[in-house]
């Protein structure tokens, strides 16, 4: 017999049809209403048995968390929940769960910690919460993708294994085969990479930007989707020390072509989770509420999840320079009441708080903040004729702080060479990226967006752990 997917049985039910159906008992009440999941929908398929037609023995092994087979006719449930139910016919055991054991697991249908959920990391994707989470995490990196594809854009992978710092000194992590008991040492006393297996210093990538440029200056568009590694100890519930990050970088686009396309893109992928995961949203809504509501001090909106999501969609992105946010900061209530943590001023890098007053009290929707302080950016972002500002944004959304940053590119070779020389960048580690402003150089510029970032927004949840299968983060790296 074939099996179905119960997202197909509930989106098309052919009543009278026999069908095998194959998943995991969620629950088993009055020895006769299995509720059977497999995962394709967060939706239970009600199966029900006359349990006067079945051996008990066969029966006790229904419990919460086995794996189960079921064959029978759909028919129209008369109970309340459900349009359709399976009457049962024949039942096959695929996988026992105990439930003694079962007990102590995240699979007992009650409310979990998020924190207790994480300690079962393993388990966690049986639950409602993180199915509907993962298949929303899909949903996004599918429209991800399309978006790209429909407008031109090429899929670069670029190496995770690199020779090149140039964004994060010191949060980068180490690639090496060496014994570590026994490192090859200079006679300085120095570690002797020559020594290693590249014959150099690698690490794992802080970003695939400056790979993406090379393409991009041949390819035209292209962008890049793959795993980002950065050692920062900052132990926040929006860093990892593994991320997924998207960049896309564009030839001859210039900061506003940059802006409007982050934007265009921004509301292109939740739209698609608005249209396509509607289920798992409407789950997500309720459990935000509640979460909102047991939480009033914290509280990140008047809107709901779904109106949150809709609102971005509909509205256009708040667009200001840097300079203008600090002196909104500085006439701000919580400054003047010095309520703020960091320092306010000309100069300095903007904090989480920030960033969120902007957002979620001052403009009340996603800002895209421009034109920052050249000290405080990278060394490849345009120069801007005032001399002491960059052609950079960052993307700020309520309840994340920044979900993107991103900038037009310094194409002048000249300044591209001051600038790394400023910044302590050895020539002979850049002499591959500078090439590319010695032949056709061009204006060019692109963004990076943490997919875990988006994901929260579109989930709702408020830890980045909660939104990536395994979440790596200092002293973490179980599973
Ligand atoms: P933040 O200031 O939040 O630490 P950043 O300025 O270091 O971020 P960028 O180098 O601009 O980040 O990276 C681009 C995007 O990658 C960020 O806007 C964010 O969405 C994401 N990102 C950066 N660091 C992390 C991290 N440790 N974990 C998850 N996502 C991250
Ligand atoms: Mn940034």
């Amino acid at each position: 017999m074939k099996r179905e997917r119960i997202s197909t049985i509930l989106k098309e039910p052919q009543l009278g049809e026999k069908i095998t159906v194959k998943g995991w008992v969620r629950a088993f009440r009055s020895n006769r209403f299995i509720q059977l999941n497999d995962g394709s929908t967060i939706k239970n398929l009600q199966a029900v048995v006359d349990f006067e037609n079945f051996d008990e023995n066969l029966l006790k092994k229904i419990t919460t968390g086995a794996a189960i087979s079921v064959t029978g006719k759909l028919v129209e449930s008369l109970g309340k929940g459900q349009d359709v139910e399976l009457q049962v016919e024949s039942i096959e055991i695929i996988g026992e769960a105990n439930p003694e054991e079962v007990q102590k697991t995240v699979m007992q249908p009650k409310k979990h910690s998020l924190e207790f959920l994480r300690e079962q990391a393993h388990l966690r994707f049986r639950t409602n919460t993180f199915g509907a989470v993962f298949r929303i995490r899909h949903a996004v990196s599918y429209a991800i993708h399309k978006y790209f594809n429909d407008n031109g854009f090429y899929y670069i992978h670029t190496p995770i294994i690199t020779g090149s710092d140039c964004e994060g000194a010191g949060e980068m992590f180490h690639v090496t085969n060496f014994d570590l008991n026994n490192i090859p040492k200079n006679e300085d006393g120095s570690i002797n990479y020559k020594e290693d297996f590249f014959g150099k210093e690698v690490s794992l990538t802080v970003s695939g930007q400056l790979e993406a440029e090379l393409a991009a200056l041949a390819l035209g568009q292209v962008y890049t989707f793959g795993p980002t590694f950065r050692a920062e100890n900052s132990n926040t519930s929006r860093h990892l020390a593994e991320f997924w990050m998207i960049e896309p970088e564009v030839a001859f686009n210039d900061l506003n072509d940059n802006m409007n396309l982050t934007e265009d893109f921004l509301k292109y992928v939740i739209n698609y989770v608005l249209e396509n995961c509607k289920d798992d949203l409407d789950f997500l809504n309720e459990r935000d509420k509640k979460e909102q509501a047991s939480k009033p001090q914290n509280k990140r909106s008047d809107m709901t999840l779904i109106e949150r999501l809709e609102f971005v969609v509909n509205n256009d992105f708040e667009r200001l320079p840097y300079t203008e946010a600090i002196d909104i900061l500085m006439q701000s209530k919580p400054y003047k009441k010095k309520k703020f943590q960091y320092e306010v001023k000309w100069g300095v890098d903007l904090q989480s708080e920030h960033e969120r007053y902007l957002v979620e009290k001052h403009f009340k929707k996603p800002v895209i903040l421009t034109d920052y302080p050249k000290e405080i950016k990278a060394f490849y972002m345009r120069q801007n004729d005032d001399g002491k500002t960059v052609a950079a944004m960052d993307v700020l959304f309520p309840g994340i702080g920044e979900i993107v940053g991103g900038s037009q590119r310094e194409e002048r070779l000249d300044v591209l060479k001051e600038k790394s020389a400023a910044f302590g960048i050895a020539e002979k580690d850049l002499w591959w990226y500078l090439d590319t402003r010695r032949f056709g150089s061009v204006p060019h510029a692109g963004f990076g967006l943490g997919l875990e970032r988006l994901v929260m927004f579109v989930t709702g949840m408020t830890n980045i752990r909660d939104v990536i299968p395994f979440p790596r983060t200092p002293q973490n790296a179980e599973f």
